[in-house]
């Protein structure tokens, strides 16, 4: 398919390329196609493998009138536990309500309630009603159909269906290497004045998972064989509340959402055992505890009091799976979900690499801290892939290429696939309790981004949020607002983040 390029023409020549195609990626090819851009989408998978498209719960925004963005910063930073990066997350919560206003106005019907208000969902460490809805929980499917729509009628895009974006293309200017486009790994280039990252994030890494099998941090490795940095990789939310041990159903995701309605977590004894309302990591742990102790491999979550109709995908879902919510518990356990690390990015979703921008799961802007708020994810989707779009058309025209300079990037090596045993190490290793020794063996695994994980948590010598050594069980206070970093040489290093 690729071409001599003896011009020095890549194959496609756009203003942006952005890679991946979730709610991240396809609001931002819109908004850059909007400010009359023309944009290059590489999706790698079908729409219905993206994350975004499995979201069942929505996304936080201050809507609420006893609600303001003050307090969703304070739920937000008492869920990360002091790691928060305030300016990103003060962004966040100040954005948010005008993303969900513009959805709405991209065609988006979100929940209302019978006074055409808002209906708003109640979810684990929010102290108001805040997460906006569409379909019950269908929001992902929702979103993510409208916006898809709305990008095949878009002329201004392009998108390039079931192609991966195998190597990005380095350039040298005066401040040292740049990003110019991609290739594809159908050998094709795409030449652009900048290139976003909206790959998503890393946790079907691990072998028990909610995530699609496209999310293995491609993305992050991509980046990084440019030079760009890393952060927060030991930082891997496990969601409390997977479904476990029902064939073709391992990992599904029964949305917080429904403990927000009133659903209830009981241990083998049938007791309660924690405040099923508490940030992830903390249930998470409470349940990993409870399992321990009992020696089963799954609670009950009684969701038996809850109207179905008003999470239809869900309890469709587990009765197709041969589980009746209305009469049963549903056997569920912790699995990995979601990677508050990735591609360090500053405040406009710029990367350490001219050139190169990353939004979304892929990015680390350092807003979720330690542990994700949920539902803080999508907004956050929304808030970057906006500012990343105009952002990135500020960046200068790209030089003229040199047949030379493409044949370089057709000879350059592509990122390795990860194996059942990197998944099943990552999982064993990596996963809610950790310990030297574990992370020690993980760290010599041949993946690349298993590695770094391992290296990363290996740092961490204490426990927070999302991460949890048996080692070192309490948070240090010097670690507070400290993030490990992987330099563009591969080297560790502590930075602190406001
Ligand atoms: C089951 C589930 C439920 C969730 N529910 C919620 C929720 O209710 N609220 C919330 O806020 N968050 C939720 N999350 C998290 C949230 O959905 C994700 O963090 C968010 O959707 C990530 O969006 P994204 O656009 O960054 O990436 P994704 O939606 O994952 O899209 C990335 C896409 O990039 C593709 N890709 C990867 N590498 C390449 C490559 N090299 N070339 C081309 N394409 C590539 C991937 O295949 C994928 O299709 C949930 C996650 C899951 C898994």
């Amino acid at each position: 398919m690729a071409q001599a390029w003896e011009d020095g023409r890549p194959d496609l020549d756009v203003e942006l390329a952005v890679v991946g195609a979730g709610a991240a990626g396809l609001y931002t090819a819109l908004r850059a196609a909007g400010a009359g851009a023309r944009v290059a989408l590489i999706s790698a998978a079908p729409l219905a493998q993206t994350a975004s498209y499995w979201a069942q719960g929505g996304l936080a925004a201050a809507l609420a009138a006893d609600d303001s963005p003050e307090l969703h910063l304070r739920d937000t930073e008492r869920a990360g536990r002091g790691a928060v990066r305030r300016s990103a997350a003060e962004i966040l919560v100040a954005e948010a309500p005008e993303c969900v206003r513009e959805l709405q106005a991209a065609g988006i019907s979100f929940d209302a309630d019978r006074f055409g208000r808002l209906a708003l969902g109640l979810e684990g460490g929010h102290s108001v009603r805040r997460v906006v809805h569409a379909g019950g929980s269908a929001t992902g499917r929702r979103m993510l159909r409208q916006l898809s729509a709305l990008v095949a009628e878009e002329p201004r895009i392009e998108v390039l269906e079931n192609t991966r974006a195998d190597a990005l293309w380095p350039v040298e200017g005066d401040g040292g290497v740049r990003c110019r486009g991609l290739r594809c790994d159908d050998g094709r280039v795409v030449g652009a004045r900048a290139v976003v990252l909206s790959s998503g994030g890393a946790a079907a890494l691990w072998a028990r998972t909610t995530n699609p099998p496209g999310s293995q941090g491609v993305g992050l490795l991509l980046a990084h064989a440019l030079g760009a940095r890393l952060a927060d990789l030991e930082l891997l939310q496990f969601h409390p509340t997977a479904v476990i041990g029902v064939r073709g159903r391992e990992g599904f995701l029964v949305t917080e959402a429904i403990r927000g309605e009133g659903a209830t977590l009981h241990g083998a004894d049938g007791e309660r055992f924690v405040d099923e309302l508490a940030p992830r990591d903390e249930v998470a742990r409470a349940i990993q505890a409870e399992l321990e102790r009992t020696g089963a491999r799954s609670v009950g979550l009684d969701m038996r009091k809850i109207d179905p109709a008003l999470f239809p995908n869900v309890v469709g879902t587990l009765r197709e799976a041969g589980l009746d919510p209305t009469r049963e518990l549903i056997p569920v356990a912790p699995a990995a979900h979601y990677m508050m690390g990735g591609i360090v990015t500053d405040l406009q979703a710029r990367s350490s690499v001219p050139g190169l921008y990353a939004v979304g799961e892929a990015s680390c802007t350092g807003l979720h801290g330690a542990n994700r708020l949920a539902s803080n994810s999508l907004s956050e989707c929304f808030v970057f892939a906006r500012r990343a779009a105009s952002a990135a058309l500020q960046e200068p025209a790209p030089s003229q290429a040199s047949a030379e300079d493409l044949r370089g990037l057709a000879g350059q090596q592509g990122i390795p696939e990860s194996s059942p045993q990197t998944r099943a190490a990552l999982w064993r290793e990596a996963g809610i309790v950790r310990t030297a020794e574990g992370l020690e063996r993980l760290s010599r695994d041949r993946h690349p981004l298993a590695q770094l994980i391992a290296r990363c948590a290996l740092t961490r010598r204490e426990s927070r949020g999302a991460h949890r050594r048996a080692d070192y069980p309490e948070s240090d206070p010097a670690l507070e607002h400290r993030h490990v970093v992987v330099d563009a040489r591969d080297e560790l290093v502590w930075e602190t983040w406001l």
